[in-house]
């Protein structure tokens, strides 16, 4: 009989999905590129590269350039900062 050690593989899994394509230009404070767009974003601990505890579920505001990220709690709370925006670029 032979023993075989197996190493655990445990990981963090992460993906953003498209929150609405409507809203992809908000001016992001740390780059000062008008690049942000909203994201759903999905983390979980993975074992063996299959998802099993979330540690994030949420949207959050991202900028693809420098990676900055913002939590949002609702579509009205979304709506708020692109209506806040338009009114800067005036
Ligand atoms: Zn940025």
């Amino acid at each position: 009989m032979s023993f075989f050690c197996i190493p655990i593989v445990c990981g963090v899994t992460q993906w953003d999905k498209q929150y609405d394509p409507q809203v992809y230009s908000i001016y992001c404070p740390n780059c000062h590129n008008y690049s942000v767009g909203p994201v759903k974003r999905r983390e979980f601990i993975s074992i063996w590269f299959i998802p099993l505890f979330p540690i994030y579920w949420g949207n959050q505001l991202r900028c693809p350039i420098c990676q900055w990220r913002q939590d949002f709690k609702s579509r009205e709370q979304l709506d708020r900062v692109v209506r806040e925006q338009k009114n800067l670029a005036r």
